[in-house]
């Protein structure tokens, strides 16, 4: 595994101080720092190997590749890393990655009414088709996109300005080749990932390729234009991982309620109906999303 090459640095509070945390993740927690020598400030992601006990290859394989994935990308819209070091004593692993302290995205949903309207949201939509673009292009599924994993960065020249994080779950899938595991956030999960795995329905698939993450994206849209998810209308904790809202995902059955989406352009719902298609060769792909009227358009229009 990559932390275990010889060179791989250790004194990482020689280099950086912690400041604060930022956030945490179900591996991980993430804070800022700043680097000693030129002051700049970083957030540095915390794993601790000791916490994969229960499945040890598993992670590191996964881990693996979380970071041979984010030593790769270079885009605006995407978090990059700086540096990784590792104590072994401790088993554990930091890494320097670029600061996005403007927030996640999904503190800009707001509950049952958008906090964005659709012109802002078309600005941050479609930054996020960018970044998408350029994984997929380069054969890369992220696998967890949803608005947790979508930071603002906090410029003041631009403030939506964002870069899509969170690598944990990313894989490499070549044409013709199809993953299989389950996983991702079930408010954003594809149909075709759920079937992967379960026998629950009439989709014909025995796995699935990078398509997964436009439903995401459709889910994403869908929830930002309106304030609330497409398929968990109540907030039941509980409901997140039930065969009842696989069913729903599944079966495609969502809908556009009067209320939440009178005043959304009828362009940007047919963008997330696009997107949000149960059948993964029907479905629109990242690179027509991005050619879609609602996109290039610069104003809202019904
Ligand atoms: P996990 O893989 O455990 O889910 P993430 O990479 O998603 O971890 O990080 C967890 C949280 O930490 C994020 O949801 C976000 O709030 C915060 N975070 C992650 N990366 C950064 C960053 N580069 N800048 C600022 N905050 C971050
Ligand atoms: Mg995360």
């Amino acid at each position: 595994f990559y932390w275990e090459q010889t060179g791989i640095k250790k004194e990482i509070m020689k280099e950086y101080d912690f400041i604060r945390e930022l956030g945490t993740g179900n591996f991980s927690v993430v804070y800022e720092g700043i680097n000693k020598i030129n002051g700049k400030r970083v957030a540095i992601k915390y794993i601790n190997l000791k916490k994969f006990q229960s499945e040890p290859v598993k992670f590191h394989l996964q881990l693996n590749r979380e970071i041979e994935i984010l030593k790769m990308v270079s885009h605006e819209n995407i978090i990059s890393i700086q540096d990784i070091f590792y104590i072994d004593s401790e088993q554990q692993l930091f890494f320097i990655l670029d600061l996005a302290d403007g927030g996640e995205l999904y503190d800009k949903i707001g509950y049952d009414r958008p906090l964005l309207n659709e012109l802002e949201a078309k600005y941050v939509f479609k930054q996020i088709l960018e970044a998408v673009l350029y994984l997929h292009n380069r054969g890369i599924a992220h696998r967890d996109l949803k608005p947790e994993n979508i930071l603002f960065i906090d410029d003041k020249n631009d403030p939506l300005k964002i870069k899509i994080t969170d690598f944990g779950l990313a894989r490499f899938i070549n044409e013709g080749e199809l993953a299989r595991t389950l996983c991702g956030s079930p408010l954003y999960v594809a149909p075709e990932v759920i079937v992967s795995r379960t026998s629950c329905t009439t989709i014909p698939v025995n796995g699935y390729g990078k398509t997964c993450d436009a439903w995401s994206l459709g889910a994403i849209l869908y929830i930002i234009l309106s304030g609330t998810p497409p398929f968990d209308d109540d907030t039941d904790e509980e409901m997140l991982s039930t065969p009842k809202l696989f069913q729903q995902i599944v079966s495609g059955s969502y809908r556009f309620p009067e209320r939440n989406w009178a005043s959304i352009s009828k362009l940007a719902l047919d963008l997330v109906v696009k997107l949000l298609t149960v059948d993964p060769n029907q479905r629109y792909t990242i690179a027509q999303a991005l050619n879609h009227p609602w996109i290039t358009s610069s104003f809202p229009s019904s």
